[in-house]
C-alpha cells in the first residue's frame, strides 16, 4: 500500500483535526503518501483530493472542528454516487480510506466497500458517543464538559432564584451526553430514550424537592428523548405542579471548542490505529478503544449493534439527587 485517504464526515466534533494529523503523521511516519478528502462524501465524489504532508497539519491538534471541512451528502445515498466516488479513489491511486464521522458515515462506507471493493476502516468521531465498539467516540468528552460547564452556570441562576431549570442537551437518539452531564452537575432529574419517564412522577418529585428544601432544580433532557423536548415537558410539569421554571437549549455550543486532553488522546491513538490496521490489511473495520486497548468491530455491527448506557450511573443519578 502506498497512497490512502482520510475525511470527516457527518457531523463534526472536537478531536477530528486531532484524528487527522494522527493518521497524516502516522502515515507518513509508515512510508505512505496521505491525500486529505475535502467536505466528506462530497470531495470524494468530486474528486476534491489534497495532497497532506507533516507541515500541512501544524497548530491543528488544539482545534475543534475539521479542516478537511464535512458534508451531509445525499448523492452518495445512490448507487450511482458511490460508484463515481470509487472511480476518482481509483483514479488518485488511492488505496485505502480511513473515515472519521459517526454512524451515517459507517454506513456509507460499508456500502463503499462492499460494491466497490474499496478498503475502508472507519474512525468513530461523533459528539453523541453511539457508536457501538468502541467506549468513547472522539468528541464526546468535550461535548459533555461544554454541556457540564453550562450547567454549572444554569445552577448559579437557579439556586439565586428559586427556579426549576430544564435543560436540552444534544445526543440525537442516545442519552450518553445527558447521562454524564447530569450525573456530573448534579441534575436532579436525567431524562434519556434508554429509559422511560412518568411525567406525573417527575412532576411530583420536582415539587417534593421543592418543599424538602431545594432551592434550585435541574433537570437535564436528551435531544431523543420520547418524552418530548425540553419545552413541552416544562410546560406539562407547570401545568401538573405549578412550579416556576426556565428552558435552556444547549444546542450547537456543544459541538464545537477546544478538545479536552481525553480526546486528544483517543484521537491520536485511533488515528495511528487505522493506519496501521491498513497497513496490517484489515479493512471495513472499525478501531476503537475499550479498557485502553485498541480493537477492531466489522464496521457493519458499528451501527447494527446498540451500545447499551450504563445501567449503575442511571441509579447512582437517582441516588444522589435525593
Ligand atoms: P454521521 O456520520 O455523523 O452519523 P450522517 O448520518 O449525516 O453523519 O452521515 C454522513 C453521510 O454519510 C451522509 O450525508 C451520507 O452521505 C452518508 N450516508 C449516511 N447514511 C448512508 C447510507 N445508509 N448509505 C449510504 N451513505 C450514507
Amino acid at each position: 500500500m502506498k497512497r490512502i485517504g482520510v475525511m470527516t464526515s457527518g457531523g463534526d466534533a472536537p478531536g477530528m483535526n486531532a484524528c487527522i494529523r494522527a493518521v497524516v503523521r502516522s502515515g507518513i511516519y509508515n512510508g505512505l503518501e496521505v491525500i486529505g478528502i475535502k467536505r466528506g462524501y462530497t470531495g470524494m465524489i468530486e474528486g476534491d483530493f489534497t495532497q497532506m504532508d507533516l507541515r500541512s497539519v501544524s497548530n491543528i491538534l488544539q482545534r475543534g472542528g475539521t479542516i478537511l471541512k464535512t458534508s451531509r451528502c445525499e448523492e452518495f445515498l445512490t448507487r450511482e454516487g458511490r460508484e463515481l466516488a470509487a472511480k476518482r479513489l481509483k483514479e488518485a491511486n488511492i488505496e485505502g480510506v480511513i473515515l472519521i464521522g459517526g454512524d451515517g458515515t459507517f454506513r456509507g462506507g460499508v456500502k463503499l466497500a462492499s460494491e466497490f471493493r474499496v478498503k475502508v476502516v472507519g474512525v468513530p468521531g461523533t459528539i453523541d458517543n453511539d457508536v457501538y465498539g468502541t467506549e468513547f467516540t472522539i468528541g464526546y468528552d468535550t461535548a459533555v464538559n461544554t454541556a457540564l460547564d453550562a450547567i454549572d452556570k444554569i445552577r448559579d441562576t437557579a439556586a439565586s432564584h428559586d427556579l426549576v431549570f430544564f435543560v436540552e442537551v444534544m445526543g440525537r437518539t442516545a442519552g450518553f451526553i445527558a447521562l454524564e452531564a447530569g450525573v456530573g452537575g448534579g441534575a436532579e432529574e436525567i431524562l434519556i430514550p434508554e429509559t422511560h419517564t412518568n411525567i406525573n412522577e417527575l412532576a411530583n418529585r420536582l415539587k417534593e424537592g421543592i418543599e424538602k428544601g431545594k432551592t434550585s432544580s435541574i433537570v437535564v433532557v436528551a435531544e431523543g428523548d420520547e418524552t418530548g423536548d425540553a419545552v413541552t415537558i416544562a410546560k406539562e410539569v407547570k401545568r401538573l405542579v405549578n412550579i416556576n421554571y426556565r428552558v435552556t437549549v444547549l444546542g450547537h455550543i456543544q459541538r464545537g471548542g477546544t478538545p479536552t486532553a481525553k480526546d486528544r488522546l483517543l484521537a491520536s491513538r485511533l488515528g495511528n490505529a487505522a493506519v496501521e490496521a491498513l497497513l496490517n490489511g484489515k479493512e471495513n473495520i472499525m478501531v476503537g478503544e475499550i479498557n485502553q486497548q485498541i480493537t477492531y468491530t466489522p464496521l457493519k455491527e458499528t451501527y447494527l449493534k446498540k451500545k447499551l448506557i450504563n445501567k449503575e450511573l442511571v441509579k447512582l443519578a437517582s441516588i444522589l439527587s435525593i
